[in-house]
């Protein structure tokens, strides 16, 4: 391991480290700022808590080598570490250490819109995914004040979680595209190589290839829903949790997470 890499590792568990803290902050920030009578869903206030845990987080970082930004533009990702005293170049990644890719989960809605979809081969080794799970929550149940409260959280490596959410999908009967069974045959030039695709050959994503388009969809979107990735078939999927939480601590914090706030996945577990 060179000494970039050795910085990244140590920037990933200091983040990560750094997250109890930084969402007690936030909750104690929105509690002050943010309360109100009502609340609503869909307005965008996931990403404002998204932003709040990289803004916070970074107060608490314990190094003067680097910080946290907020990467502007079209990048999947949503906050990188890098270097504090480099020039930064979001497109080119000069002076980033590792890239967080940040979600956020509604508790009461019925399923997530949160997406973990990139491929496997598109992570860097130390790349985070940060998820949390938030909610309107009663300031007070006399005057029926809420606030977005973080009510539970998983900040780890994306590489671990991807392999499972990879695995159960070929568990479900999906495939992934290859160079040789691209629907499209585009051959040496294909550009789906690694492409998701459902038991139906329906492609996943919209950039899968063309002519695997569903009947009536563009795209089927199932794969690395939050939820719907985790969802297993019968005994062989059970396996498929068990292994993966039992091989790495990083997807059993994952798992953990999404038992303890999702009974569907306490119940694929068991
Ligand atoms: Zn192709």
């Amino acid at each position: 391991m060179n000494t970039s890499e050795k910085l990244a590792e140590k920037a990933a568990e200091d983040i990560i480290a750094a997250t109890p803290s930084a969402v007690e902050n936030v909750n104690n920030f929105t509690k002050e700022i943010f309360h109100t009578r009502g609340g609503r869903i869909g307005s965008g206030m996931g990403s404002v808590v998204e932003a709040l845990w990289g803004f916070h987080t970074n107060k608490l970082l314990h190094s003067s080598e680097y910080e946290l930004g907020w990467i502007y533009g079209h990048e999947y990702n949503d906050f990188a570490c890098i270097r504090s005293s480099e020039l930064w170049e979001p497109s080119t990644k000069a002076g980033e250490l590792l890239r967080v890719e940040v979600k956020s989960m509604v508790a009461s809605a019925d399923e997530s819109k949160a997406h973990f979809d990139r491929l496997l081969h598109e992570f860097d080794r130390n790349e985070l995914l940060a998820v949390f799970l938030w909610d309107w929550t009663l300031v007070s149940e006399k005057n029926k004040m809420v606030y977005p409260a973080i009510l539970d959280y998983f900040v780890g490596l994306a590489i671990p979680v991807a392999r499972l959410r990879d695995e159960l999908h070929l568990g479900r009967g999906g495939t992934f595209v290859s160079a040789e069974s691209c629907p499209d045959k585009c051959g040496a030039q294909c550009t789906h190589i690694g492409e998701p695709l459902n038991a139906a050959g329906v492609r996943e994503r919209r950039s899968g290839p063309a002519k695997a388009k569903g009947p009536n969809v563009s795209y089927a979107a199932n794969f690395g829903g939050l939820l719907r990735m985790l969802g297993s078939r019968g005994s062989g999927g059970r396996e498929i949790l068990r292994k993966h939480y039992k091989s790495n601590p990083t997807t059993a914090r994952f798992l953990d997470f999404m038992s303890r706030n999702f009974p569907r996945v306490a119940k694929s577990m068991s």
